[in-house]
């Protein structure tokens, strides 16, 4: 009996710097900028959401904040994100690669997952399918996409990364071994900065220093991701591509490199925690009623405690008060902190508004 998994084709789509490009393409006077969507760097908390490639020449990076973006490139034009706008190329997109599948299992506006090892079209080459994607894509939507082509998602997301702008890479089975193996362990699935330190500490940079431990070894050291970390060394990811995931909950959460005792030292890792929660929640379209503040004590000791709002809100300055609140009122414990976790839940989706610029005031940014 054949007892091997199934071969399957997998196509890892991802828009390049989607809401900076998506401005170029309807400012023509921004073409060729350096550009910032996000919030502003006047006030505070406000973050880069996606930065054009002129402004990436200068290290701006997304959810940096937007104040050390400007330090970076003063220069750069800073515009507030039109996410009615976004949605409605994200649609298209999603249109598209339902004339090749069915199962496409979206990320984010703009990347998703398909699965095409039976393919719609009977085109049977998945490089040539992402090839007619991205084709469509720039021809419908006057718009670049990087594509991954690979047998499972983890490559597949890796391989779109790899020649980004407008890249298209296959990573096919005889080359994936040696491109696990070469592979740094910070850009493995699920492993953080303070996963990866402990992993260099220990002497494991590459996916070949990680191949040479046992899998009981991995799970001792690194937990349930053990068993994870053991299989995709090896190109082994059997996760499907799941078509109508929903979106339960949107969080971020950050373990620190030494442990907080005091309660300005960890409101101020929630004001960096909340506007990533806040921009993941804007990618989706969402507004939460929920929130949960998620701490774990220096002895690994864990809780959560939640506020449910009157109105879903996707609002940074009501979210970020609400896991203030939230923290203050567990502070009596008096237990060092070692990690801390913002997430929203209980959603109903953002109303779109069709055709207008979500912020009329930055017109005057031009
Ligand atoms: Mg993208």
């Amino acid at each position: 009996m054949d007892t091997e998994q199934p071969k399957r084709k997998i196509i890892h789509i991802d828009m390049d710097a989607f809401y900076a490009s998506v401005e170029q393409r309807d400012f023509p006077e921004l073409r060729g900028k350096a550009l910032v969507v996000g919030g502003s760097p006047e006030g505070r908390g406000g973050v880069v959401a996606t930065a054009s490639y002129e402004a990436r020449k200068f290290g701006v990076r997304s959810a940096m904040p937007s104040k050390r973006a400007q330090q970076l490139c003063p220069h750069a034009i800073f515009v507030r994100p039109r996410f009615a706008a976004y949605k409605e190329v994200s649609a298209h997109i999603r249109e598209i690669f339902s004339r090749f599948t069915d199962l496409i299992e979206p990320l984010s506006l703009d990347e998703a997952y398909l699965d095409v090892t039976v393919d719609k079209l009977n085109i049977g080459s998945a490089l040539e399918i992402a090839k007619q994607i991205k084709q469509a894509i720039r021809d419908e939507l006057q718009l670049t996409a990087s594509a991954g082509i690979s047998i499972n998602k983890f490559l597949a997301k890796i391989a779109s990364d790899l020649q980004k702008p407008d890249g298209l890479t296959f990573i096919g089975p005889s080359a994936i071994e040696s491109f696990m193996e070469a592979l740094p362990v910070e850009k493995f699935h699920g492993v953080g900065k303070v996963t990866a330190d402990k992993m260099k500490q220990m002497g494991l940079h590459t996916g070949a220093d990680l191949k040479k431990l046992s899998e009981s070894l991995l799970v001792q050291q690194f937990g349930k991701a053990g068993h994870f970390y053991y299989q995709i060394v090896r190109g082994i990811d059997n996760r499907p591509v799941q078509p109508h995931r929903e979106t339960k909950s949107v969080g971020a959460e950050d373990t620190f490199a030494e442990d907080l005792e005091t309660e300005a030292a960890m409101n101020a890792e929630l004001e960096r925690i909340a506007p990533l929660v806040h921009d993941r929640l804007r990618r989706h379209g969402l507004k939460g009623r929920t929130v949960t503040l998620k701490i774990k004590y220096h002895d690994f000791q864990q809780i959560t405690r939640n506020h449910s709002f009157l109105h879903a809100t996707d609002d940074l300055e009501q979210i970020l008060d609400a896991a203030k609140k939230l923290l203050l009122a567990t502070l009596p414990d008096g237990k060092p902190v070692r990690l801390l976790g913002i997430t929203m839940s209980n959603f109903s989706e953002a109303p779109v508004k069709k055709n207008k610029p979500e912020n009329p005031g930055q017109l005057t940014l031009f």
